[in-house]
């Protein structure tokens, strides 16, 4: 596995590759890797001759009073996790290699992007959809594993790559989930022992809606109700029942639904999805 942080270093690694006809599968990351990440970087190895791995803790997508200063940096750790995936290269750029013309991008982020995170984090998705197209920039992936974690990520991602009309392939993974079913999160380590015990009611209280809503439930009645039981332990920033592929309104139409959520517990902000078809 090598390491490497120059951009010039990593495009002459994979046109040797792809001079050679060889598939490249890209897992980005912020660090901070767990079990979530790592699913994906198997996803990878399944799905494409070469592996790279990227750590890069974007500055474009944190708002001035979010974690930006104190995000975890494991970068050793990390590596040393790595070392037993089948990665061929990990990307740790510095914010100059991304950014050399300076932090403002004309790639924004399209329509999917409004409301839920994009709602309460402005200019989030703009900066992830800044840094995930220079990334594909620079290391022009056959196939890139999104996690299905951050669901509307993965859907402004897509919706990014249509409107620039790139040829990389989007997957997403599963939620990689505690043993109490806490979604799996760098930020899960913010958690005091006490809110770490009351965290997975979130998933819970979000699995009971769901089947209230296959038994046939009334949604909006039914949403309400969770939406008071998570109140007990939670400040709740959004929970919303919605269209999974257009992040609209439920219709007779609709195929698959997504349950979103964002809650705080103390300072730490948590989100999770469940996605099912409709029954
Ligand atoms: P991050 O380092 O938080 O930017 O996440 C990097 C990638 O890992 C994103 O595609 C996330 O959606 C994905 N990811 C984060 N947590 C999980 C999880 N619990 N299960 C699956 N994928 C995850």
């Amino acid at each position: 596995m090598q390491v490497c942080s120059n951009n010039q270093q990593i495009i002459d690694l994979i046109s040797q590759w792809k001079g050679k006809g060889e598939t490249v599968a890209f897992v980005p990351t912020m660090g901070g890797l767990h079990d979530g990440h790592l699913s994906l970087v198997s996803k990878a190895a399944q799905v494409a001759d070469r592996v790279v791995v990227s750590i890069f803790i974007n500055p474009t997508q944190f708002s001035q009073n979010e974690d930006f200063d104190n995000y975890p940096e494991t970068l050793s750790d990390d590596l040393t996790l790595l070392e037993n995936y089948p990665v061929d290269v990990v990307f740790t750029p510095t914010a100059e290699q991304i950014y050399p013309k300076g932090l403002s991008s004309d790639v924004k982020a399209g329509s999917l992007a409004q409301g839920l995170c994009g709602g309460t984090r402005p200019g989030h998705f703009d900066g992830v959809a800044q840094v995930v197209y220079r990334l594909f920039e620079i290391v022009t992936p056959t196939v890139a594993i999104f996690g299905q974690k951050d669901y509307q990520q993965l859907l402004v991602i897509k919706q990014m790559v249509e409107a620039q009309v790139l040829s990389v392939k989007i997957l997403s993974g599963a939620i990689i989930r505690e043993n109490d079913g806490l979604a799996m999160s760098t930020r899960n380590q913010y958690l005091t022992k006490a809110q770490r015990q009351l965290a997975p009611e979130l998933y819970k209280q979000l699995s009971v809606l769901k089947q209230q809503i296959l038994s046939g439930g009334d949604v909006i009645s039914s949403t309400k109700h969770t939406q008071e039981a998570l109140e007990k332990h939670f400040k709740v920033e959004y929970l919303s029942v919605l269209d999974a592929n257009t992040l609209k309104s439920i219709t007779d139409n609709t195929a698959k639904i997504t349950i979103l959520c964002a809650v705080f517990l103390g300072s730490t902000r948590l989100i999770d999805n469940i996605i099912f078809n409709q029954g």
